[in-house]
């Protein structure tokens, strides 16, 4: 599976994956673990884990 681009953490989750796609872009070859995401966008993690809770209700399949 990805590993976080910036940390190097390993098996990073499919929401977190999900989450780079959405938020990044969906062709980046980038992943980022939620942490290091919340760093890149200036966001807090609970903000991140309040928008995977969001494209999971919107049925998205890249969260689960
Ligand atoms: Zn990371």
């Amino acid at each position: 599976m990805a590993e976080c681009y910036i940390c190097g953490k390993k098996d990073i989750s499919k929401n977190e994956v999900g989450l780079t796609k959405k938020l990044i872009g969906r062709n980046s070859k980038k992943f980022y673990c939620i942490s290091c995401l919340a760093e890149q966008l200036e966001v807090t993690t609970e903000e991140l884990k309040d928008k995977i809770e969001e494209f999971k209700n919107e049925g998205c399949k890249l969260f689960e």
